[in-house]
């Protein structure tokens, strides 16, 4: 029996204290310190989602959306973002059209119909498409010649340009 009491005396002090606790300054700080650091892993995730958003997005429309959505649900909305954001950085996509376009402008150096853009072939005398003549043949061998050789240097042939018989 006086064991029994004993034990419900504990109890009743061990609440009693739970209660004074809760009741307490230090709970009060506690709570408050709880709070404060809920707070700012809230707007440190916000803004986390800004700076990332800022670098993937773009759109003003949808970073605005993406932002409220870091704000609003706390800790939830940032989550959110980080599934549905897009998976390249703006600097990756602007490097790879970069690439793109110097590829393209690479392959645009190939030669081309100063007539209709066509891309002819270095060995072509002709253009295919308007018949535009584009170089002239070696008179021993028939080689495309370019404008400012003077021999032919396939066959050794000197090139005689149309100047040049001029000028005999
Ligand atoms: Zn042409
Ligand atoms: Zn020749």
């Amino acid at each position: 029996m006086q064991l029994l009491a004993q034990t419900t005396t504990d109890s009743n002090d061990l609440f009693g204290g739970f209660k004074d606790f809760f009741d307490s300054d230090v709970w009060l700080v506690v709570r408050n310190v709880f709070f404060f650091f809920l707070v700012v892993f809230w707007l440190a995730s916000a803004f986390w989602v800004y700076k990332d958003a800022r670098r993937r997005i773009e759109d003003p429309w949808l970073l605005a959306m993406a932002v409220a959505l870091g704000i609003f649900p706390p800790f939830l909305g940032p989550l959110l973002y980080m599934f549905f954001r897009p998976p390249e950085y703006l600097e990756e996509v602007r490097e790879r059209e970069l690439e793109i376009k110097a590829m393209e402008e690479s392959l645009g150096q190939a030669e081309r119909c100063p007539v209709c853009r066509a891309v002819v072939e270095p060995t072509f005398h002709a253009c295919p498409v308007c018949t535009t003549k584009l170089k002239e043949a070696c008179r021993r061998c028939k080689a495309p010649l370019e404008p400012l050789w003077q021999v032919c240097p396939f066959c050794e042939t000197p090139v005689e340009s149309p100047r040049a018989v001029e000028n005999l």
